[in-house]
């Protein structure tokens, strides 16, 4: 095991073998690798299975002809592959749309065999909800269609998805064999479009990251809501703006919704998963202050006691610390008495 991470993570100083490692998965150097480096208990069943790498995936209809691959409720790891966000598609009677794309370009083919196999309707439109890698790192499977998503976040990964990249080749190593940035080609208009028989509204939000797209189908009052929304499991907050954050959870309260897709844990009826976003941010955000009000110092901040109900969140511990490293310091800094 040590081996392998080591070779991913020294592979990450050169451009060059990342660019090996995009060329393409192969299956006979896995197997070497795994048989050398992985114990059938780092890796256990089913990802990697009959001989093959594989994330499984396995379509739940969540509502008439809406299907949902759920990731899982931790961080990214060699473990999961990556597999931690909710990626939906849905039938229209027009043809497939699908949101997001998932975390690799393995995830991709997965994807694009599950829809394959689960519907006659060929996929119509390709829609990513915002920039972040495992969100969208499937894209590329995808190409021969257009790619769409608010500007910004076409913005944000031309910019920096390199990155993005590199960091998940480090974090989840083999599941990315053969995975490149593709920046998604068209940008998306917010508003209402009828596609077959749904009455679709893309509305375009920020404040998980630079730019947030939910979808929302208005006869179903199903509400995909990306990351503005987690259930269960901690918030992420590399790119948040919690004000702006908390006026986008508003403005989806405006809706009618009977079923929620959260971008990360499991599907909710009604405002359930809104409310414990909403909360979790606000006991962040009044933590942070209370603790620069009393001129804490982020070391202190990461030792202090997570309140109930939050407590109990799937990786809240960790994903606190993170919140601290991301938005404490300036919190901190506002707090300082203005020198005269
Ligand atoms: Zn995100």
């Amino acid at each position: 095991m040590v081996s392998f991470l080591a070779e991913s993570k020294s592979d990450m100083t050169s451009s060059g073998t990342a660019a090996i490692k995009r060329s393409g998965v192969d299956r006979r150097e896995l197997l070497v690798l795994a048989a050398a480096t992985v114990s059938s208990a780092a890796l256990s069943p089913p990802l990697y299975a009959a001989g093959r790498w594989t994330y499984d995936l396995e379509p739940k209809e969540i509502d008439e002809g809406v299907y949902l691959l759920r990731g899982a409720d931790e961080h990214l790891s060699t473990k999961n592959g990556g597999n931690i966000a909710n990626i939906v598609f849905m039938e229209t009677g027009e043809g497939v749309v699908l949101f997001d794309t998932g975390p690799s370009r393995l995830y991709g083919e997965e994807l694009k065999q599950v829809i394959a196999n689960t519907t006659d309707e060929p996929v119509i439109r390709v829609i990513v909800s915002h920039a972040h890698p495992d969100h969208y790192l499937g894209n590329q499977v995808f190409e021969d269609l257009p790619i769409e998503s608010l500007a910004k976040v076409r913005d944000v990964i031309a910019d920096i998805g390199d990155l993005f990249t590199d960091n998940m080749y480090r974090l989840v190593d083999v599941w990315m064999r053969g995975t490149r940035t593709v920046v998604p080609t068209k940008s998306l208009s917010p508003g209402r479009e009828r596609i077959g028989r749904r009455e679709l509204e893309f509305i375009a939000l920020d404040g998980h990251s630079q730019a947030d797209l939910a979808l929302y189908d208005h006869g179903r009052r199903l509400l995909l809501a990306a990351d503005l929304v987690f259930m269960d499991r901690a918030a992420t907050t590399p790119h948040a703006d919690l004000q702006n954050w908390q006026r986008s959870l508003d403005q989806l309260q405006q809706l009618p919704i009977d079923t929620l897709v959260p971008g990360h844990g499991p599907v909710t009826a009604g405002y359930r998963a809104i409310e414990q976003t909403r909360g979790y941010l606000s006991w962040l955000g009044e933590t942070f202050r209370n603790a620069a009000d009393q001129g804490l110092v982020e070391a202190e901040v990461n030792s202090l006691q997570i309140a109930a109900p939050f407590n109990e969140l799937a990786v809240v511990q960790e994903e606190f610390i993170r919140s601290v490293s991301h938005l404490y310091g300036p919190i901190a800094l506002d707090a300082l008495d203005p020198i005269e």
